[in-house]
């Protein structure tokens, strides 16, 4: 058994956007914090690495020298073979999560931050003073404890917070072709046809295609093969879907009893944080971070739980409201809606949602006139 006992004043679990952006803002703030991480970076993760551009804001880092791609043109697809492309300003930044997550916890490092790679959370207890950590190394005390473990989340578990409703996503590239045009590499894709409980993505990069289907249900036994048949029906591009991956998403159905208690904070991705419509979640990572951090500072978690279901779950409720009728709604027959300018409108403003210049408060008031959720 480990004998090392380390003691800090904070804790993190998790070196993903969520971890890594708070133990920034705190050691910034001249806090002691340790940030551990079963991983050694930089590591993989299963991502799409689509940051909408509203993250920018939210970041204390620039990643623009790690951008792989820049999306300025969304395009819809729905089922009878109906599509929409609407153009406007840069909507969203696609990055490699490998570099990207990288980038942030040596940020993290820079500002102070205590870095421990392969240190794996395996228990905790409550103590007088806090909490009582058992990693694969060593017993870390701290006073307050931050979950920043992702969506299988062992800190959530052991904290008995119960799971967190999940879908599944998979993901792969395909290469770019010689001939692709500017407009097609900084174009995404949403294709509302491949999948009913969720939706199919296409984002470009540097040198090729992130191509992805998720989807709401948790068992899809039949998914991979739709995301084949996704990825094979790409026009122009015959290559083969490879390194596919898969992994878990959090869904979202409505805001959790607690957020922190008893110097215990879930963020991100351990919290459930992640938008069910779109299944994103690095903003969310990022903005309960930055919630955090302030409230860790003022040693006041009830700002905390305050905040977030303040400014995130009234988004993330709306958001839900439209994953279900969207999974209500066929794929013909959002075909024949984009058919209509009138309808048109509000595929437009999902993309302005994407893009941050839209909430989804005011999506519900477009399209919901007057009527309360
Ligand atoms: C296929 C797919 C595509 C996606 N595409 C997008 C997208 O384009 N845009 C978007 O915004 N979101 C996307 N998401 C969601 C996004 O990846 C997550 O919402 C985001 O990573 C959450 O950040 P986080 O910091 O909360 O957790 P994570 O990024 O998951 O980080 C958790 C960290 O905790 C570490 N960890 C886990 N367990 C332990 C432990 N026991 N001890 C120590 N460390 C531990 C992990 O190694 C990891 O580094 C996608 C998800 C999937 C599955």
């Amino acid at each position: 058994m480990k004998t090392d006992t380390v003691k800090t004043k904070i804790l993190i679990i998790g070196a993903g956007p969520a971890g890594s952006t708070l133990a920034y803002q705190l050691a910034q703030l001249n806090h002691e914090v340790i940030l551990i991480d079963k991983a050694k970076f930089p590591r993989t993760k299963t991502c799409g690495g689509g940051i909408p551009l509203r993250t920018r804001k939210e970041l204390n880092v620039s990643y623009e020298h790690l951008i792989q791609g820049t999306v300025k043109h969304t395009t819809l697809r729905a089922g009878l073979g109906q599509e929409v492309t609407f153009s406007g300003s840069t909507m969203a930044d696609i990055v490699d999560r490998t570099d990207f997550d990288n980038c942030l916890m040596e940020h993290a490092r820079s500002a102070g931050a205590e870095i421990l790679e392969n240190t794996e959370f395996l228990s905790m207890e409550r103590t007088q003073t806090g909490w009582k950590v058992t990693t694969n190394k060593q017993t870390i005390q701290c006073e307050v404890l931050a979950a920043c473990d992702g969506v299988l989340s062992r800190v959530r578990r052991s904290a008995g917070k119960g799971t967190n409703a999940m879908g599944i996503a998979l993901e792969g590239y395909i290469p770019l072709l010689p001939n692709d045009t500017p407009k097609q590499t900084e174009t995404a894709v949403f294709d509302f046809s491949c999948e009913r409980h969720g939706y199919g993505w296409i984002f470009p990069r540097r040198t090729e295609l992130a191509v992805g289907i998720g989807t709401s249900r948790w068992s899809a036994p039949d998914l991979r093969n739709r995301f084949i048949s996704f990825a094979s029906r790409i026009p122009g591009n015959s290559s083969p879907v490879t390194r596919i991956t898969g992994a878990p998403i959090p869904r979202y159905q409505e805001p959790e009893a607690w957020y922190a208690k008893d110097n215990l904070y879930f963020l991100g991705d351990a919290a459930g944080l992640v938008d069910p419509l779109t299944g994103e979640g690095i903003y969310y990572a990022i903005k309960s971070a930055n919630l955090a951090a302030e409230a860790i500072h003022q040693n006041n978690q009830d700002l905390y739980n305050n905040t977030i279901l303040e400014s995130i779950c009234p988004e993330l409720s709306i958001a839900a409201y439209f994953a279900k009728r969207r999974a209500q709604m066929p794929a013909w027959l959002i075909g024949i809606g984009l058919r209509f300018k009138r309808l048109r409108q509000y595929g437009e403003a999902f993309t302005r949602l994407l893009a941050g210049e839209l909430s989804y408060t005011e999506l519900y008031a477009m399209t919901h006139k007057g009527r309360k959720l």
